[in-house]
This record gives C-alpha cells, structure tokens and sequence, in this order.
C-alpha cells in the first residue's frame, strides 16, 4: 500500500509537477472485457480455490460457494485447519481505522462474512471463529502428504467504506474477501488479526477458478483473466496468485493495452471519462511493466488491472491494484504516477516475490519504494529520484534516525507515520546507498536474483541478507547494518 504519510509529500512536490513529459499512448477503448484462452497450466501440488460467487447489489452482499482442494506438505500431523475470514475485521466499531477516522465513524453498514455447511472429504465439520473473529478453524485431522477438499457456502455483507474492502458510490473495493487459507511455517500458524498498520497480509501462492454472477450493468475488474463469459456471468481464472480481488462497478469504463504478453486494463468511474489523465494512467503501468519485466523479471500473468476507485490511495492485489481517484479531481500527476508505480512494481515484491507482511513488511515495502524511486530515475529525469531521495532524507532526519527500528512486527509499531519511515523510507534509503556504491549492473543482479530464487515463494530476511551478500560480497553489510541495525 502507499499510505497517507506520502500525501505528505505532494505539498513538496506539486509545485514542481508543471513540466511533465507529454504522453503518446493510443490505448484502445472498450466497454466490454476481452476474453482470453484459457492456459493449460497445471500445478496440482499447489492448492486451488474454486469460487462461485453472485453480486446483490440492493443488500450489498455476495453469497457463495467455496471449494478448496488442499494439499497439507508439512512433515507434522495436525488437528485443525485455518482460514482466514477478513470481512469480519468490519463487524464491530472496532474495526480497523485504516485510513480516517472520521471515515471509519461515519460506516453506517457494518461488514462481514457468515459461513455454512462447511464439509471435508464430505464430512460435516464443526467450525468456529477462533482464536479471532477473522479466523475460521476448522477441527480436522491433517496428515502430512494428504489431500482435502474443503467446501462452504457463505454470506459476505460487504460493509459502506472506502476501505480495501468496502462499497461506497456504487463502486465495491473487494480485496480479502473470500475465506483464504492461513499460512502454516515454522513458526505454526499464522492467524494475525487485521492490524491498522501495514498490509496486515501472508499468503501463499495458489490456483483460482472464480465465477462471478453481476446484475445488469456491471463491469468486473479481477486479479485473473476472464476466460469464459456467459451473459451475466463471468469465469475468470488465475494461475499462482497469492490472493484474489475484484473491483466491480456498473459505472466503469476500460482501456486496455497489449505490453507484451499482458493485457493492461485501466477501470475508471464514468465520471471521469473526459479526463485525459487516463491515458497517462495506463501509460504509467505499461512503463513500470516494460521497465521491470527487462530489469527483475518476467510478469507471468495474463492480464492486469489498474483501477480506479474510491480507495483513498495506493492497494496492491496480485493481478489488479485500487488506485484513488482522488488524484484525477485534484489534478495531482505527481501523486496519480508515484502510486501507480508503486503498486505496479509490487506485483514483483510481495505478489510474484512474497514475504510475510505483518513480521516482514519493511522487505516489500522498501525494495517496492526504492524501485518506485528508480523508475523516475530511469523513465523520466533524474531530477525526479534526487527528489524523492532529498524528501526521504530530511523525513528519516527529521523522525530522529535512533527513533526508527526497521526489524520489527507490523503491530509494534505506533501508527502509519513511524511505520512509513521504518518500513519504506529506511530501507529504501539503504538500496539507494548500496547502488550509488555499487552501480546499476549490481543492482540488476541483486533483483535477477531475487526473482530467480523466490518467485512464488516467500522472501525472508535471512535469505536477503544472503542474496545481498552473495552479489555484493560481505562488506555490504557495512551499509545494510547501518540502516537495518
Ligand atoms: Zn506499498
């Protein structure tokens, strides 16, 4: 995500956003969403969500169907499975305030997610919501090396934000919607509530088969690509993905465009359609695509989804990103490229590269800031990464360098603004130092590398600390130590 604390910096930058460069793109403009062949990809040791889902639009509610078949690879035997159920997170006035409080207060529509008929390999299942309200456990014997098919029918009540999850102004944010396996590693199993702070998110790469039924007039926007289309109802499908997210509205308007072998999607409320903006929304994304599909790695996936919504900034999903339209009415391009960028260059760290976002945030967080930073530096002027590098010094100066520990949880830390300098300024400012020292050459072995080794994986820190070590040699960590310590 790219959060309030950068909004910051357009009081910094807009006064010197008069001279952008002229754009030249000629995407094409379609109402309708292409339909793509469906892959013969197959993984069958990865665990596969199968997802049948109908839109109400006058409860704001979507009732499902969910099947998971699950392969339990861990060596111990274990009596209960996780999921979680995010939408529970919008249940109570305790909710996360993830944005403004005065947003959050005046929620008049409560979210949440009820689940039946959970089955096993057939069997009835005694469910309940613990230790947490946002995780499902499900009492089951797990066998090292075994097969699960796990089947639920659901209620979600999608609540009235503007949150990651949420439907305001006929437009319905639905990121950590559907019940999703928690992660099991060695430190057991994950099952962090939804923090105010950070993405509060961990999952693990999956296959997705997601049908969805709209009422007349709505447009899908999906992390996957739409196989499959039958008057109301759309089949998309997503091979590795480590989560699914929609955007659906029935004010949309697309653009598409062919960037390599991606269909780029831009999703904009019609009420922008005379916004020439648009365009350089689009342009931003093929830009961050081209750059970085050359300089870390291949972009897997068949289509992606820039959309614009009500999201008060910056969302990263796997396949699709809620970006604010906020920037539009507010003519604010620097902020429109910067978080565009930004949640394009995590489809390469945290979607296709994972970590743990709640104990590890700082790893996608700083290399997806630092890469933000690059992109201006090597599409546009050099003038725009001395900015930003100028408005991150004085930020982590002004914060008080001893105030600021980058190696710590997602909740332990105070609020977004201490989080911000932590997990993206610090880190950034360290890749900045170590290619400023080391040159772009090494750079782009670092991140090849990255990419080679942990694509569809989880990055640690350990094993980043080992990839900079192996590239670099040992006497980086003279700098590492210096911003990490
Ligand atoms: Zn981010």
């Amino acid at each position: 995500m790219k959060r309030i604390w950068i909004l910051v910096m357009v009081f910094f930058l807009v006064g010197c956003s008069n001279n952008e460069d002229v754009y030249t793109s000629e995407p094409i403009e379609n109402v309708t969403l292409t339909v793509q062949e469906l892959s013969d990809f197959t993984d069958n040791t990865l665990n596969y969500y199968d997802i049948e889902v109908t839109l109400d639009d006058e409860k704001d509610q979507l009732i499902g169907k969910e099947t998971i078949t699950y392969h339990y690879d861990e060596t111990e035997a274990l009596e209960a499975l996780y999921l979680h159920v995010y939408p529970n997170a919008f249940k109570s006035s305790s909710h996360p305030s993830l944005f403004d409080q005065e947003v959050t207060k005046a929620m008049t529509q409560e979210g949440s997610i009820e689940i039946k008929n959970v089955l096993i390999n057939g069997k009835t299942i005694e469910y309940s919501y613990e230790p947490i309200d946002t995780v499902l456990k499900l009492p089951f014997d797990l066998i090292p090396g075994e097969d699960y098919m796990i089947e639920m029918d659901f209620v979600i009540q999608v609540s009235s934000t503007t949150e990651r999850f949420g439907s305001i102004q006929g437009i319905y944010n639905l990121g950590n919607w559907y019940p999703i396996l928690a992660v099991y590693d060695d430190e057991g199993w994950n099952l962090d509530p939804y923090y105010d702070v950070g993405d509060p998110f961990y999952s693990e790469v999956a296959n997705y088969d997601v049908t969805l039924t709209l009422p007349e007039g709505y447009i899908p926007s999906a992390s996957g690509y739409l196989y499959q289309k039958e008057d109301k109802t759309y089949h998309f499908r997503a091979d590795r993905m480590r989560d699914f997210a929609f955007v659906l509205s029935d004010k949309f308007l697309i653009k598409e465009k062919l960037v390599n072998d991606t269909l780029v999607y831009l999703y904009y409320p019609s009420s922008l359609s005379n916004h020439y903006w648009t365009d350089h929304a689009l342009t931003f994304a093929e830009e961050t695509l081209l750059l970085y599909e050359d300089f870390i790695g291949d972009y897997p996936y068949k289509s992606y989804s820039v959309v614009i919504t009500t999201f008060p900034s910056g969302m990263e999903y796997p396949g699709l990103v809620m970006i604010s339209d906020q920037y539009f009415y507010d003519f604010d391009i620097t902020n429109l490229r910067q978080t565009i960028v930004h949640e394009s260059v995590h489809q390469w760290f945290y979607s296709l590269i994972g970590d743990d976002e709640i104990d590890e945030g700082w790893i996608d967080e700083g290399l997806t800031t630092y890469f933000t930073m690059y992109f201006d530096q090597a599409v546009y002027k050099k003038a725009y990464y001395d900015r930003t590098l100028k408005y991150y010094r004085d930020r982590r100066n002004k914060y008080g360098i001893e105030n600021i520990t980058v190696l710590k949880s997602a909740k332990d830390y105070a609020d977004w603004s201490e989080y911000g300098v932590a997990a993206y300024v610090t880190p950034a400012l360290m890749y900045d130092e170590i290619y400023k020292t080391y040159g772009d050459e090494k750079l782009k072995t670092f991140v090849q590398s990255l990419y080679s080794n942990y694509v569809y994986g989880i990055l640690r820190y350990e094993d980043l600390i080992e990839t900079l070590k192996t590239v670099y040699g040992e006497e980086v960590m003279e700098i590492v130590d210096r911003y990490l310590k």
